[in-house]
């Protein structure tokens, strides 16, 4: 195909953390002009048939996706998968493992904002849960808006939700070999989500994309919601470095959090090998 493709290849929707439903993301989407789209909920699939059939439903194209929760060298890192079959059970129970933790973890977080006064965040996060298996941070930040707290869930994550803070804590999730095996076994390609978010140094980032494609990965996002313009240059130069394809989505949550837009970021750099060109079989 063309990287003069308006393809948004991340986005979430209630079941993970966003706050529109498939079909609302789906109608959202094409009316931003999004030729092809993928829902990537966060270790979830739950969504995929509906987001499909809503796709369908507006003549865009569709790829199955999902953003896969993993911890490389102490940080946590997402892995996006694209174009795999949402029926596979290797990684509907990857998944499922992936996402095991996290209502423990919840308990412990509301534990750690009891301690600074913030009382029963636990059961007001719940409240703005769509998926019982999926509470996150995310909920955590929309309920300390609400009750007044901070004033936007930014700020939430600034002071509450990140590594020393009172409603931090720390998780293992998914490997990274796990992660990347999981999704190319059951037919899609493993991608590098959103790569300037990281706190690594040089030689860490080194080795991530050294073992990411050594594990079997195969694309990097280049144009994310997550990056500045600059970022766009540094990450297709390390692209090209690592002879990784090219994605481009803007990781939209919410209509009243999200800065980017479906379908509104600006297209991959011409230089590039987009995802959809590897992707085409798989493209519904
Ligand atoms: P969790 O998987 O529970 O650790 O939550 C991670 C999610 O929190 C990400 O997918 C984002 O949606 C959200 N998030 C992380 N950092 C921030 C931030 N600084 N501001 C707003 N949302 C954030
Ligand atoms: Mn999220
Ligand atoms: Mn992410
Ligand atoms: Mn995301």
């Amino acid at each position: 195909m063309t990287t003069i493709l308006n393809a948004d290849l991340h986005c979430h929707s209630v079941v993970s953390d966003g706050t529109l439903t498939p079909e609302a993301l789906a109608n959202r989407a094409s009316t931003n002009g999004v030729e092809l789209w993928a829902l990537t909920d966060h270790d979830e699939l739950g969504g995929q048939h509906r987001a499909l059939a809503a796709a369908k439903a507006h003549g865009m194209k569709y790829l199955t996706g999902t953003e896969v929760s993993v911890t490389f060298i102490g940080q946590t890192v997402h892995i996006v998968g694209l174009g795999f079959d949402a029926d596979d059970p290797q990684l509907l129970q990857g998944l499922r493992q992936t996402r095991g933790g996290r209502g423990q973890r919840a308990m412990e977080m509301s534990d750690g904002l009891a301690k600074v006064g913030i009382k029963d965040a636990y059961e007001g996060a719940l409240k703005f849960v769509g998926n019982p298996e999926l509470i996150s941070r995310t909920h955590f930040a929309r309920f300390l808006v609400e009750s007044g707290v901070c004033k936007e869930t930014n700020e939430v994550f600034r002071k509450y939700l990140t590594e020393g803070k009172p409603g931090f804590v720390p998780h293992r999730w998914a490997t990274l070999k796990d992660a990347v095996s999981w999704i190319t076994q059951a037919g899609g390609m493993a991608v590098i989500a959103h790569p300037a978010r990281y706190k690594f140094t040089p030689n860490q980032e080194f080795a991530l994309f050294t073992e990411f494609k050594g594990h079997g990965g195969q694309g990097v996002e280049v144009v994310t919601g997550s990056h500045t313009a600059a970022e766009y240059l540094t990450y297709a130069e390390l692209a090209r470095e690592f002879g990784l394809v090219a994605s481009r989505g803007s990781d939209f949550h919410s209509p009243d959090e999200s800065h980017t837009e479906l379908g509104t970021l600006p297209y991959l750099p011409g230089n590039l090998t987009p995802v959809w060109d590897v992707l085409a079989s798989r493209i519904q």
